[in-house]
């Protein structure tokens, strides 16, 4: 075997010889019904098979019989099939090929007498995939009972890939009675809903990031040039993340290294490199090859339930496009000059890298049709205050490059070349945002008091170094939460204590003094950490998580708890316990912490300890944990969810349950009540602190620490500096004891008739 692999060429492999052919075929003209009828031909005779078809998925999920030698010519357009129905049907619902000896006994079998198909016993069926679709299913059969062997499979799989591209060429034209795509997006205004990912409104021009449609070409006969082309766009590749590398240093984001030193790593992977060599030695070109190993990939991350290894097989896709583009000689996208400087980008997937290539400065949004609040580029795009839109389905089919869009991030939409109407409303938006970002900034030096000298503590959640940036332009007077997971989940394994000490050492630098409220690690749930097996849990987030892991593995705890006091080196510091559902887990989670504080000696008097209050039975024990503690924090958002059983992320069942709810304004009025009668401070540190409305009535039960993410800071101070604390403590204690259930509208009409900014 060759450097570069070329084992075995000197004959050329089945599938080579194939490819070649289809090339020729391909090479010739002629309209995308007569091209399919001759690949199928040529397939049947290279492949000796008795028939070959080709079934197209149509409008409606239905497979058409598209092309055959062997069955009845007849059937063609008439054979129909639900996708799931039958052997081709399973095979494109599965996107999986599917091999048997004997068709008409297998428990799948769909008869249909019209093709002709009685005689034949044997068949192999492979999906026809492209762009992480299922298009259609390539099918080949024989009369005796035989068994296509690995090598046949794979075949039939790298020659599915050039029958994608004409299925897709005929898109435009017979195979689907749908207009073209230009006209399919007809220049008509649109709105797409996707997932929420990363907060914010922003207006510009797409940029479609899809380098899979730049194919030079499919088929090669010199698999040595493709190599070599491979090894250069390789190279190239690795030198542009370099690049970044160092841009990424010379800013100081830590994460930002982190992430794409993760990504460096598996873009030298070797099990992924090789894959692509293997689909080039079987006559594929560079780019078709990677190509391939990219649809491998999409198929395999769709049947992954762990969302760790789901993440990761998304990098290696993304990896997948940047090395497309370098393939293709554009290297990098930023350098085109021909690009608008307002990109909002619209991707499949998008990895970090390729986000920085771009140039941050320039993209103002991301739209993707995948994506997850978890993956790199999600974190990275908040950090940053880019707005990020994932899971929306189809949007480079129907978005044209350099369409206007305006992503509303705050609502999970994306309005495509908007109308009138659309961006009027979407402007006054805009502008009302600015205007509070202003007013943010003006009220960042002012106090935060009430206009009755009630002060209210407005604090930040932060998880990233980066958003550590904002603690003197909003004017927070501490970071109230510090979630501690990211750092943990970019890695490849757990950092050790020295690591994790110079982690919050930087944290606690940038916080210049102010004080952190460090929270120790909160994974599980949906966030899983490579190197921790978590296992196939049924329901993840009433899983093994956040202190359950702690308790479970102390000597995990206790590293993060001495390189937390470590970096505190004798100055205060603040920790908490997430998920505390019990007072042992309390006593237990306390008793490493205070032997690790004993055992380096430092000051009891420096070391605040406090707990979330997140999980309702806790809320049973109260008094007992409040004489146990120095503070609490309500952590809102997992509080609803396990209080009305309802997942925080299903968007089925979240938006049901109004924290304003009297169900919920009675646990909170409780949790408040006994803190301040116990004399331990609390603060609410979930989502619904950063919301105005909700803000007000925590202040009305008597919450006087909130804290929120930066961009909420800003609105929720000019709320405080606006309201006399006694008249609405009064409205809101007199709400609540009324139990009504329209309380959030009367408390909005209350802000409304006084000139309260909501
Ligand atoms: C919460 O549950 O409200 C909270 C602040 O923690 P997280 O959102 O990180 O679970
Ligand atoms: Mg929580």
């Amino acid at each position: 075997m060759t450097a570069d692999g070329e084992a075995g060429l000197s004959q050329p492999s089945p599938a080579r010889r194939l490819l070649a052919r289809l090339r020729d075929v391909m090479a010739g003209s002629g309209a995308a019904q007569v091209l399919l009828d001759k690949i199928v031909q040529c397939i049947a005779a290279e492949m000796g098979a008795e028939v070959c078809s080709c079934y197209v998925l149509r409008a409606g999920d239905v497979l058409e019989l598209f092309s055959t030698i062997g069955l009845n010519p007849a059937a063609v357009h008439r054979t129909r099939l639900r996708l799931g129905e039958g052997l081709v049907g399973m095979a494109a619902a599965q996107a999986r090929p599917v091999a048997t000896t004997d068709a008409a006994s297998h428990p799948a079998f769909a008869h249909r007498p019209e093709t002709g198909e009685d005689v034949f016993k044997s068949l192999l069926g492979v999906p026809i995939l492209r762009g992480g679709e299922v298009r259609g299913v390539l099918v080949i059969q024989n009369s005796e009972r035989r068994l296509y062997t690995e090598e046949e499979v794979e075949v039939l799989q790298t020659v599915a890939m050039v029958v994608a591209e004409v299925v897709a060429r005929s898109d435009r034209g017979v195979a689907d009675e749908a207009p073209p795509l230009t006209v399919e997006s007809a220049n008509l205004p649109m709105r797409l809903e996707g997932v929420a990912l990363s907060p914010g409104i922003a207006d510009g021009q797409a940029v479609l990031h899809r380098p899979r449609l730049t194919m030079r070409q499919m088929v090669s006969d010199e698999p040595s040039t493709e190599h070599r082309r491979l090894d250069a766009a390789i190279r190239s590749m690795h030198r542009s993340i370099d690049e970044l590398l160092a841009r990424s240093e010379a800013s100081g984001s830590s994460e930002s290294q982190d992430i794409l030193e993760a990504y460096r790593m598996f873009a030298e992977d070797r099990g992924w490199i090789s894959r692509i060599r293997e689909a080039i030695n079987s006559g594929l070109s560079a780019e078709a090859a990677v190509q391939k190993v990219q649809e491998w990939l999409e198929i395999r991350r769709a049947s992954l339930s762990d969302p760790y290894l789901a993440e990761r097989f998304q990098d290696f896709e993304d990896l997948a496009n940047h090395l497309l583009l370098h393939l293709s000689g554009r290297g990098s996208v930023a350098a085109s000059a021909t690009l608008p400087t307002n990109i909002i980008l619209v991707a499949r997937s998008l990895g970090p890298a390729e986000l920085m290539d771009y140039g941050l400065e320039r993209v103002r949004a991301i739209v993707l049709e995948t994506g997850t609040a978890n993956s790199h580029v999600a974190i990275i795009a908040r950090a940053l205050g880019i707005p990020v839109i994932g899971r929306c389905p189809r949007a480079l089919r129907l978005i044209e490059p350099l369409d206007p869009i305006i992503v509303d991030g705050d609502h999970g939409q994306v309005f495509v070349r908007p109308s009138d109407d659309a961006r009027e409303h979407i402007e006054n938006a805009m502008i009302q945002r600015a205007a509070r970002q202003r007013i943010a900034q003006d009220l960042a030096d002012q106090p935060s008091d009430t206009r009755d000298g009630v002060h209210v503590s407005l604090n930040l959640n932060a998880g990233l170094l980066a958003e550590l940036h904002h603690l003197p332009n909003v004017g927070a007077e501490g970071v109230g939460l510090y979630r501690t997971e990211i750092p943990f989940m970019v890695r490849p394994s757990f950092p050790g204590v020295s690591e994790q000490t110079e982690m919050y050492g930087r944290v606690l630098a940038n916080a210049e003094g102010l004080p952190v409220t460090f929270r120790t690690l909160d994974v599980g749930g949906d966030k899983s950490l490579p190197y921790l097996h978590f296992g196939n849990e049924t329901n993840p987030l009433l899983g093994w998580r956040a202190i359950r892991i702690g308790i479970d593995h102390p000597a995990m705890l206790r590293t993060q708890l001495r390189a937390l006091l470590r970096a505190a080196a004798g100055r205060p510091v603040r920790i908490m316990f997430p998920m505390i559902a019990d007072l042992q887990e309390f006593a237990f989670a306390r008793s490493l912490l205070d032997r690790e504080r004993d055992t380096l000696g430092i000051d009891p008097a420096t070391v605040s300890v406090g707990a979330m209050l997140e999980v309702p039975s806790i809320l049973w024990s109260l008094p007992a944990l409040l004489s146990n503690v120095d503070f609490v924090a309500v952590g809102t958002n997992d509080l609803i969810q396990y209080v009305f059983a309802a997942d925080r992320g299903n968007a089925k069942v979240a938006p049901r349950y109004d924290p304003l709810s009297p169900t919920f304004l009675e646990v909170l009025n409780g949790i408040v009540e006994q803190c301040t009668a116990a004399g331990v401070e609390v603060s609410v540190c979930g989502e619904m602190a950063g919301r105005p409305l909700d803000a007000l009535a925590l202040l009305g039960l008597g919450y006087r620490s909130l804290s929120m993410t930066a961009w909420s800071i800003g609105p929720v101070k000019a709320l405080v500096r606006s309201i006399v604390m006694s008249e609405v403590s009064a409205y809101v204690q007199q709400l609540r004891r009324g139990g009504g259930r329209g309380l959030r509208e009367s408390l909005r009409g209350y802000a409304l008739d006084r000139g309260i900014p909501l």
